[in-house]
């Protein structure tokens, strides 16, 4: 069993492998962008709090986030975690830490996944994902079936997130700059830190994501 982070900026396929590697190797996703977007559907204290920042491409606060972690971390997982889109900040990676040595847990691995900026606008304004089952699609690169029902589930409700605009993704990128790229020198000074080229289609970055599991 292993604990692994996807760590890269919005748009650079976490979301993508960390659904493939559940399927290939029976390892949990937790994604906090999942779950605090389940929290403004669910109108939730919480999910209104939250509603305005996300919009705006902010992060929400460390206390919101390491709350959520928290609760599914003491549920466990047979397969091993995979924290996609967490941590985010300093604050959160001891935070984790903290979590899973609390549980007699382990971090095994940091996947960063390498983009350029130049392609993140593409990916994110092509993004949608099916609102049965959360796979991921793309206007361009995983186009939804020519009969518009999802090749995983059948369901033919197509999502896309009010975010996920070139406006909104400069603030992401900002924020990710700022807040989150410090976890990469974080991460290597530990030895964690494994990284794959994310420009490339998306079986060649699981093959390498696998090859870095191994390693
Ligand atoms: P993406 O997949 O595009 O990187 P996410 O779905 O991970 O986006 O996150 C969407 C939004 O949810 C972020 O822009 C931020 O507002 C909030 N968010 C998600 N995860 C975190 C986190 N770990 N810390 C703070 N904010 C978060
Ligand atoms: P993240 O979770 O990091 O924000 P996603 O996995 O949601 O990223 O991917 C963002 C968009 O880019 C989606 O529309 C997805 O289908 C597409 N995508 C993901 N990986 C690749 C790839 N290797 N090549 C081309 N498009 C990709
Ligand atoms: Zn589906």
């Amino acid at each position: 069993m292993s604990n692994i982070i996807l760590l890269g900026p919005p748009g650079a396929g976490k979301g993508t492998q960390a659904r493939q590697l559940v399927e290939s190797r029976g390892m949990v996703q937790l994604s906090t962008g999942d779950m605090l977007r389940e929290a403004q559907a669910s109108g939730s204290e919480m999910g209104k709090k939250v509603a305005e920042v996300i919009a705006r491409g902010e992060l929400v606060t460390d206390d919101i986030v390491i709350g959520l972690i928290r609760e599914k971390i003491a549920e466990g997982a047979e397969g091993g975690f995979i924290f996609d889109g967490f941590p985010r900040t300093l604050g959160q990676a001891d935070a984790l830490g903290d979590l899973l040595a609390e549980m007699g847990l382990s971090l095994d691995g940091v996947i960063e996944m390498a983009v350029d900026d130049g392609a993140l606008v593409a990916r994110i304004t092509g993004r949608s994902t099916c609102g049965g089952c959360g796979e991921v699609y793309h206007d361009q690169t995983k186009p939804w079936p020519a009969d518009g029902k999802c090749s995983n589930c059948g369901s033919s409700d197509v999502k896309r997130r009010a975010d996920d605009n070139e406006e909104s993704l400069k603030t992401r990128l900002m924020e990710y700059y700022k807040k989150t790229s410090p976890l990469l020198g974080y991460y290597y000074a530990k030895g964690d830190l494994h990284s794959v080229d994310g420009l490339q289609a998306m079986e060649a970055v699981a093959a390498d994501i696998a090859a870095a599991l191994e390693a």
